[in-house]
């Protein structure tokens, strides 16, 4: 049979994440590759018994057919949450509920892409939202970014030559791939950037809770005045990846455009795991469960840039991040990080390249390392290797 698939499909190929993390299943691997959460964090034992009580409680109602919108008290917890932390004054009715945060990406490009509109993002930017704007036919203009976010006057040239924008993706806050987090001025700065070209803001927050130092940062939510920045959240990293559940929160009028996509995705997220959470939530202090994750992630990030001072060959440099669960490392231009890939294999360490980091290519001296899924010892052991393999290539 000659399959005749959609022009979209040939837009996209295997993650190189997903391809990597199939060698990663030998246990044998120390995996610095993927972005999971650490399991033994997972509140497994709280888990069995919320699950018993909504079967208990709610019955057949926890197993039947929902809204699209998502279980009311769970986005009431949502909009109370970002109102407190973030500052925003949304009702339950700005939140949908979605299948992670990553089914939101899907649903903007949906809901605003059509085929040769321009997504501007980050450079580096995530990989996935690399994979779910472009089956949507979109272009990507990488902005050039610091360690402080977009560079204002390239974010300038870019939007005042670009006639067809439609989106601008950002992660401001200990971003993936690179673990940086973008100041006050820059955030303000491109949310009126973005109004005044019109333009939507899809601001992606899974990490900004796991803060190690310092104090958070308002979202870009506090500058809009206009109803132009979609904020993302999920439950994945403050609490189990495995439920899928997320929200995309902002304009009343545009979340119900993305409830009308949510209907022909999938009519619904999953309504068993919208009320566990919930359940969870009422029973439970979430804040001190994301206390004990933030500090356990704290001291593995510690020990993971400990070890890269002392043992990395000079050349090699690194971010600092101070939250989340990443960090980036440049080699030397003239190194090829996938090469270094192939070696530190050999010595049972994986990593992620950060070529496929940039939509339109490039910058292949650079990968990125997960700090949060693996013990100290294997943390400790891992970097050691991969330092010895660095020494033969810088
Ligand atoms: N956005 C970013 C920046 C991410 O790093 C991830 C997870 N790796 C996601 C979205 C998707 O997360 P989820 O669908 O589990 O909420």
């Amino acid at each position: 049979m000659e399959y005749n698939y959609a022009k979209r499909i040939s837009h996209l190929k295997a993650s190189e994440i997903r391809e990597i993390l199939k060698v990663t299943e030998n246990p044998e691997i120390i995996s610095f590759a993927g972005g999971l959460p650490a399991p033994e964090l997972f509140p497994l034992d709280e888990i069995k018994e919320v699950s018993r009580i909504v079967l208990e409680e709610e019955g057949t109602e926890a197993l039947q057919y929902t809204t699209t919108e998502g279980y009311l008290p769970l986005r009431k917890w949502i909009a109370a949450r970002m109102n407190n932390r973030l500052g925003t004054k949304f009702e339950p009715d700005n939140i949908l509920l979605t299948h992670g945060s990553q089914q939101a990406l899907d649903l903007s490009g949906k809901v605003f892409l059509d085929e040769g509109d321009v997504v501007l993002c980050e450079s580096p930017t995530y990989l996935a939202a690399i994979s779910a704007f472009k089956a949507y036919g979109c272009e990507f203009k990488e902005v050039p970014t610091d360690e402080d976010g977009m560079i204002p006057a390239e974010l300038d040239r870019i939007l005042d030559s670009t006639p067809n924008v439609k989106l601008i993706y950002v992660i401001p806050d200990f971003q993936n791939p690179t673990g940086r987090t973008w100041t006050l001025p820059r955030r303000e700065y491109l949310v009126k950037a973005a109004m005044k070209h019109q333009v939507m803001i899809i601001e992606d927050n899974p990490y900004g809770e796991l803060r190690f130092e310092d104090e958070p940062l308002p979202s870009l939510q506090a500058f809009d005045h206009e109803g132009c920045v979609l904020s993302l959240g999920t439950f994945s990293k403050i609490f189990c990846p495995g439920y899928r559940i997320g929200w995309v929160a902002g304009d009343q009028k545009v979340v119900e455009k993305y409830v009308l996509v949510k209907q022909g995705t999938d009519l619904q997220c999953n309504t068993l795991a919208q009320r566990e959470i919930a359940k969870y939530l009422e029973l439970y202090n979430i804040d001190e469960h994301i206390e004990k994750i933030r500090k356990v992630y704290k001291r593995r990030r510690n020990l993971t840039i400990k070890l890269m001072e002392d043992h990395f060959p000079e050349g090699v440099t690194f971010t600092r991040p101070k939250g989340g669960l990443f960090a980036w490392i440049e080699l030397p231009t003239d190194i090829n990080a996938r090469d270094v890939l192939i070696k530190s294999l050999e010595q049972n360490v994986a990593f992620v390249p950060g070529g496929s980091f940039f939509p339109n290519g490039g910058r292949e001296n650079t990968f990125r390392i997960n700090f949060s899924n693996m013990p100290d010892d294997k943390i400790e052991e891992g970097l050691q290797s991969l330092a010895g393999v660095l020494r033969e290539f810088v």
